[in-house]
């Protein structure tokens, strides 16, 4: 059992809360804000409760050492002007500076420390690093559902020196959600995959294809498929490691009686930044030069169809490259039926970095029944796996 935030008296409480901050910024600005809003309902509860709140995160991948471009402090500020209130800042996340303004802080207080990964004990899961984060509080919460899969001293080894923690209502929501995909999903269950890599995804294929009715493979990842089965794919994104493991799905795949689902065509160009070709392309007849960049209008039709006729559906990865207007209509079309049949009572779960910002792009990030917040761990759940951050919160 893991102990949810509901289950503590938190009046007066000062609680050392893990979140998951790492938000895209460019130019000092915050590009997407969801996983912001997201932690919003946990903080309210605790301010609401009267407790005070220290909260730290990590943002990009400084390396060890500090660098301003990854620095929380306008993160802190976004928050400050969500939550309506002045938070307080500390630079280092672990001075004693720090650790002092957090033991004074008042019921109704927020403090942020600085990024945790400007140490490189955050992700070695340093003993000594734990114990002086943990000094912060007296109760430890976990809400930061996109760092769940990982082993570091801020989820991980900050838990030895607590007698209380538990998880927050973002994770709470995070595994009611997921979990409900994996144990009894509503049929026909369909699990629509696509983005670049793979690899990340293929223990979910594995899982799914003897649970799911039916898997959809767009995106890059469809010519990583298209390779294993000889076909001519140009110059679009082949995963060349996993063209061995692509063919053994399909092989489990045809064994099991199962189909999996293909674009029939594709949206080419002869690179990125040039128009793209007029018409689709029958994914059988791409030519050496050019490169496959989005599912074209036939495949969009027969993934739509199987959409419709689901009551469940699973999705990770973008059908395109989204980020490219020229290259976003399949992604944009394919979510939009996605939040239609939400609308009218399908279950639709999204998860992955990529999937939420494709949704957030297309202002449709609200009206699905859950997008999650964690992209790796959201495959690992799913997968199968268990994600070592919670499980250690297991009591
Ligand atoms: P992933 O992290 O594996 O989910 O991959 C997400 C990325 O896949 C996005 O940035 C997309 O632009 C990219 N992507 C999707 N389809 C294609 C494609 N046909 N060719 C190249 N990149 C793609």
């Amino acid at each position: 059992m893991i102990r949810s935030i509901k289950s503590f008296d938190l009046k007066g409480q000062t609680i050392l809360m893990r979140l998951d901050l790492n938000v895209p910024i460019e130019d000092d600005k915050i590009k997407d804000d969801f996983r912001l809003r997201a932690c919003l309902p946990t903080i309210n509860y605790c301010l609401d409760e009267g407790a005070s709140i220290v909260i730290m995160s990590h943002l990009g991948r400084p390396e060890g050492k500090y660098n301003k471009n990854y620095s929380l402090i306008s993160v802190g500020e976004s928050l400050a002007s969500m939550l309506e209130i002045p938070i307080k800042f500390s630079d280092d996340c672990i001075s004693q500076d720090a650790i002092d303004t957090s033991l004074s802080l008042k019921a109704g207080e927020v403090h942020l420390l600085e990024n945790l990964r400007f140490y490189k004990e955050e992700q070695d899961n340093n003993p000594d690093f734990s114990n002086r984060l943990s000094r912060h509080g007296k109760l430890f919460i976990n809400d930061a559902f996109g760092t769940a899969h990982r082993k570091h001293a801020s989820n991980f080894g900050v838990v030895d020196n607590f007698k209380y923690y538990g998880i927050g209502l973002l994770v709470e929501r995070e595994l009611k959600y997921l979990k409900a995909m994996m144990n009894k999903p509503k049929r026909p269950l369909v699990v629509l995959l696509g983005g670049a890599k793979v690899s990340t995804k293929i223990d979910l294929i594995k899982r799914y294809l003897h649970v799911a009715d039916s898997i959809i493979i767009g995106g890059a990842m469809a010519f990583t498929f298209f390779k294993a089965m000889g076909y001519n794919t140009g110059k679009s994104l082949v995963e060349s490691s996993m063209v061995k493991n692509a063919r053994s799905i399909i092989d489990l795949a045809r064994a099991s009686g199962k189909e999996l689902i293909f674009p029939a065509d594709v949206i080419c160009s002869k690179n990125l930044d040039s128009s793209p070709i007029e018409n689709s392309v029958d994914v059988r007849e791409i030519s050496n030069d050019i490169m496959g960049l989005d599912i074209g209008p036939k495949s969009i039709r027969l993934f739509n169809e199987i959409l419709d006729s689901s009551s469940t559906v699973i999705w990770n990865g973008p059908m395109g490259v989204f980020e490219y207007n020229a290259y976003s209509n399949g992604t944009k079309l394919i979510a939009e039926n996605l939040s239609k049949i939400s609308e009218d009572g399908v279950i639709v779960v999204a998860g992955g970095g990529d999937t939420s910002s494709a949704l957030k792009y297309f202002d449709i990030i609200d009206k699905l029944t859950h997008v999650s917040t964690g992209g790796g761990s959201s495959l690992e759940l799913m997968s199968g796996n268990n994600l070592m951050a919670l499980e250690r919160l297991e009591v």
